[in-house]
């Protein structure tokens, strides 16, 4: 196989454009990519292998091992040297390839002559798509140019297997799904309902189609135009206080800066052009690198630098493409998928057009969520390469009762879907009929539902539920959605709109609760390896404390002549809340002092949240005039699993002995002490959930406001008498859940869940 003389990269690009030109069939292209391949770097072997949809990696074609291997050599990720190669998204270069440890010989391949190995990964967004491999019998030592050429081959070749065909022939024993035809897949619920839209991509991609240069010249010189373009567009944004950009914080921009004129990121781009691509897959090409480095990195600062390098080329890819900014042309009925989402990315769109999300990674009690069930948007999370496997435009249902996403759905998909709305909305029926009926148990005693809230548009639910109040208002969120720090006039006008329209309703706000993944756009991020046990909530509050002042100042403001609640987030010990309520007495002397009118009544309660608080309730209680658990951030901190991170955020139960202890506990002290109780936490919204804290003892649940009717109709059905001792002798034993327990139980009583 080794002809003549070894080409130089732009020559085998040259070559690669008129294999991509010409018409001929995914094999075909495939076979005669790793010919040219192993002719021009004069090696005897040049291999491609696929990733199938099931994530193995298929021999899909080759010059110089058996030909009969072809779609029957399968290696999984991480197996042998080229799935290695997949895993790490990263090159290896051997000189004696059976000396290394991952070797895994496959007897069908005839390789066993072959000592030298360069494999290069075939990257799209960073993320392996398969691998190219060059072999030789000699103890040959690749060199850099070697290497270069190889990853510019792969990039071609990621590009190909991204066409149609290809997807084909990775779907073939993959199982998977062409990328356009319908495909369903399964995922978590995040937030319930259903909806029928269209994708819009929270990150459009860039697409480059053309990928080999023409004129290398001119494409350098396009280059160099588009990053002297891109670094004026960040000195201007550093140098005007250009408002509609004031979200940006100072120091990110000065590392976009620094970025903008890295030596080594410019020469690596440049370098890719030189190799023969064009400006734009020279940008795209970089990019596989850093994005691969950055899936690879478990440093979080390098990983968020990283991070920074990849938005960096998204940047120029627009600067190169001419590409639509992401929030330009979006339609009324959009599906949002995104890979990941924080609570402020949502906020930033336009809620009326949002008819639901799609996200890869997220979990119940991350914020996103939260603000997810606030707007009312059907979420569901924990789709692999969603991103990947939608495009912009396509139709998509969302049916979030199932935890189930369709995309590009067939008639009757949608028809059956349709008559699932129809119940769902004979559901809704249910639910409303319940709207005048009291949370009464059947034994007579008045469970209080009170709702979760955060945004003025969150107030309408009020009267639809008929919920007792409002058990939570997270004052955050106003924050979060603003381009700047509300002013105490912002924030009074807020809380006075949400105590009039609630009135006579009682409305408990919990000051500020930031930190952890709920980040301003316009703050300064503190850099933490660990933000949810980090500086936030009233941790900042007691730091910084004139912050907290002029919140209960506007919230003071705001209840003149009303009832006022208060709470405080996060406190872990009596000293703190101490201090926090110290605060709020020195307000109400400015208060009285300038002459302003007071709240009829005001009670400061305490958030429980922190595990160490419970273990001084006998002091906390005679300074509390309430008590509210918070359990998405206790149950995270009580099992030591983080509620942001899919892969142990459901490992452990809600409905497990030791939350369930815990809370009883936790109930009893307030009974005792005669302070009233609430828990606030998104599980008070899951009927079966409730239902088990009703049985240890919990009397008060604030919920978003679409589980009030579901929690109502199941509280409606409980009998005290009978299910206090039952749920008590759960509590004694060992089990990773009591979940069954409780749902036989729920089922032979009749209760509605
Ligand atoms: C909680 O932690 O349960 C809670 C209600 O607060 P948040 O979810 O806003 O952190
Ligand atoms: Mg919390």
């Amino acid at each position: 196989m080794n002809a003549a003389a070894p080409t130089t990269p732009r020559v085998l690009l040259r070559t690669l454009r008129e294999v991509l030109a010409a018409q001929m069939g995914a094999q075909a292209r495939l076979d005669r990519v790793s010919q040219l391949v192993a002719q021009s770097m004069v090696a005897e072997v040049c291999s491609i292998y696929v990733l199938r949809t099931d994530n193995l990696l298929e021999l899909s074609a080759t010059i110089g091992l058996n030909a009969n291997a072809v779609h029957n050599t399968v290696l999984a990720v991480g197996e042998g040297l080229v799935g290695t190669v997949a895993r790490n998204a990263s090159p290896l270069n051997l000189v004696d390839a059976p000396s290394h440890p991952s070797f895994a010989y496959r007897p069908e391949t005839g390789e066993d002559p072959f000592k030298s190995f360069l494999g290069v990964p075939i990257l799209r967004g960073g993320r392996p798509r398969g691998v190219i491999v060059v072999q030789n019998q000699t103890m040959r030592q690749y060199g850099e140019e070697d290497m270069e050429a190889l990853e510019t081959v792969a990039m071609v070749l990621a590009e190909m297997l991204a066409a149609t065909e290809f997807m084909e022939m990775r779907a073939a024993h993959g199982g998977g799904q062409r990328p356009d035809l319908p495909a369903s897949f399964s995922g978590d619920i995040l937030a319930p309902g259903a909806a029928l839209g269209v994708a819009v991509l929270h990150e459009p991609r860039v697409r480059v189609s053309k990928l080999i240069a023409e004129n290398i010249d001119k494409e350098i010189a396009r280059l160099d135009e588009a990053v002297d373009t891109m670094r004026e567009a960040i000195d201007a944004i550093i140098r005007v206080e250009d408002p509609s950009l004031a979200g940006a914080p100072l120091d990110v921009l000065e590392t976009y800066r620094m970025f903008a004129h890295d030596k080594g990121w410019l020469r690596r781009l440049r370098e890719a052009v030189e190799s023969g691509l064009t400006a734009e897959a020279a940008v795209e090409r970089v990019q596989n690198e850093t994005r691969a480095k950055m899936l690879r990195q478990r440093d979080r600062y390098l990983r968020e630098r990283y991070s920074d390098l990849d938005d960096l080329a998204n940047r120029l890819l627009r600067h190169l493409t001419g590409a639509a900014s992401a929030t330009s042309k979006l339609p009324n009925n959009m599906v949002l998928i995104a890979r990941h989402m924080g609570p402020a990315d949502l906020l930033d769109y336009d809620r009326s057009r949002i008819v639901a999300l799609v996200l890869e990674t997220g979990t119940a009690s991350s914020h996103v969520a939260i603000v997810a069930r606030a707007l009312d948007i059907p979420t569901v999370a924990g789709i692999d390469d969603i991103e990947d496997q939608v495009e912009p435009g396509d139709v998509i249902i969302v049916d979030a009762e199932q935890g189930e996403v369709h995309i590009r759905p067939q008639a009757d998909i949608t028809r059956a879907f349709s008559a699932k709305m129809e119940l769902s909305s004979e559901r809704r029926a249910r639910f409303a009929a319940a709207r005048n009926l009291p949370p009464e148990t059947a034994d007579g005693t008045r469970i209080s539902l009170m709702m979760n809230a955060g945004l003025l548009f969150d107030l309408p639910h009020l009267e639809e539920t008929a919920a007792d109040g409002i058990g939570l208002f997270r004052t955050e969120l106003q924050f979060m959605v603003a381009q700047q720090f509300p002013r105490l006039g912002a924030q009074a006008t807020l809380y006075k709109q949400v105590l009039d329209t609630a009135a006579p309703r009682t409305v408990t706000f919990r000051t500020l609760d930031l930190g952890g993944d709920k980040i301003l756009p316009y703050g300064q991020v503190a850099d933490e390896e660990n933000p949810a046990m980090g500086w936030r909530a009233l941790r900042i509050a007691l730091d910084r404390p004139a912050l907290l002042r002029y919140q209960i100042r506007a919230m003071l403001l705001a209840a003149a002549g009303t009832d006022l609640r208060i709470m405080f987030p996060m406190v872990a010990e009596v000293e703190e809340f101490r201090q926090a309520r110290d605060l709020v007495d020195r307000q109400i002397e400015w208060h009285l002092r300038h002459g302003h009118e007071m709240p009829r009544s005001l009670s400061v309660g305490c958030m429980l949240e922190v595990p160490s608080l419970a273990w001084q309730l006998d002091a906390l209680m005679p300074l509390v005039d309430f008590l509210s658990v918070g359990t998405n951030d206790l149950v995270q901190f009580l099992f030591a699993a983080d509620r942001m991170n899919p892969r142990v955020a459901d490992r452990y139960d809600f409905l497990s002995p030791a939350v369930l202890s815990f809370l009883s506990q936790i109930a009893e002290k307030a009974n005792i002490h005669g302070v009233p109780l609430t828990v606030c936490g998104e599980a008070a919204g899951r009927p079966l959930e409730a239902l088990a804290m009703i049985g240890v003892g919990v009397r008060t649940l604030s919920m978003p406001a679409a589980s009030i009717a579901p929690v109502k109709l199941m509280v409606r059905g409980l009998h005290l008498g009978e299910l206090e001792p039952f749920v008590g002798q759960l509590l004694e034993g060992g089990e990773h859940s009591v979940r069954p327990a409780l749902q036989d139980y729920a089922e032979k009583s009749g209760i509605l869940l």
